[in-house]
């Protein structure tokens, strides 16, 4: 019998410095003490297992909260990065779909996870402040369940919520968290396009780091169109653009 490993178990038992894709969280974790040398496991060690595995998730947990941020500091970003990033995807928030605000650490900084475009996704301020320090697969679960959330009883008796019981939610929430990490990695993606991160450089440099007097949605309401073209023409190269260049100053044909 193949045992699964249940998602809020691994997250705290893997360095997330070391496998950032939260997709292998999932599966890193085998709990191997449960299980027979064959492989097999009975109810009770697979049980027992289980628990054991997720008190030492805890205490991992508790001990080592925040200490991969300790000695590092966060970075200012660029006019041009923040473009690149707010404007990914539809330009919304990955969580709410309302317009996005700022940037959101996929992996927490305070994890591990990195201060690069690499792992920032777009995001509006209120979902960037109740998310907080969770990574997007705890964050996702708390929202479905709360979401769902109509629960009586208690766990013994079925844990009735609405017409589904707590196991059976389950199900369906570990479904959906594949599904929002898919849309995840394809933002991700297109905010690491070598093709696309060069043409946000090129355009935008330039205008240094945000201020008091040019801050980010200032840029964003001034470039939004040019941002908007730029996507319609995929971002064209240097070279690309230069004819066009060249016909709005006047120069050659
Ligand atoms: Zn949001």
């Amino acid at each position: 019998m193949k045992l699964m490993t249940p998602w809020w178990v691994t997250p705290c038992s893997v360095t997330p410095g070391q496998d950032a894709n939260p997709r292998h969280w999932l599966t890193a974790t085998p709990l191997t003490s449960g299980l027979a040398s064959d492989g097999s496991g009975n109810d009770a060690s697979m049980k027992s297992a289980l628990w054991k595995s997720l008190r030492f998730g805890v205490a991992q947990c508790r001990a080592g909260e925040g200490r991969l941020a300790m000695g590092r500091r966060r970075r200012r970003f660029m006019i041009w990065e923040w473009l690149a990033v707010l404007s990914a995807g539809d330009g919304s928030c990955l969580y709410c779909f309302s317009r996005s605000q700022t940037m959101d650490h996929v992996i927490p900084f305070s994890d591990g996870g990195a201060d690069e475009l690499k792992n920032l996704l777009p995001i509006c301020r209120p979902c960037n402040r109740t998310k907080g320090k969770k990574n997007p697969v705890v964050w996702h679960v708390a929202m479905d369940l709360c979401l769902r959330w109509s629960g009586t009883g208690s766990l013994l008796d079925g844990a009735a919520l609405g017409d589904k019981s707590l196991r059976e939610l389950y199900l369906l929430t570990h479904q959906q968290v594949l599904e929002a990490l898919d849309e995840l990695e394809e933002v991700q993606a297109e905010v690491n396009d070598p093709g696309r991160t060069a043409w946000f450089r090129r355009n935008f440099e330039a205008y240094g780091y945000p201020s008091a007097r040019f801050g980010v949605p200032r840029a964003r309401a001034q470039f939004d169109k040019r941002i908007r073209e730029g996507r319609a023409k995929g971002y064209p190269t240097a070279e690309e653009e230069l004819p066009e260049l060249l016909k709005q100053l006047g120069i050659g044909s």
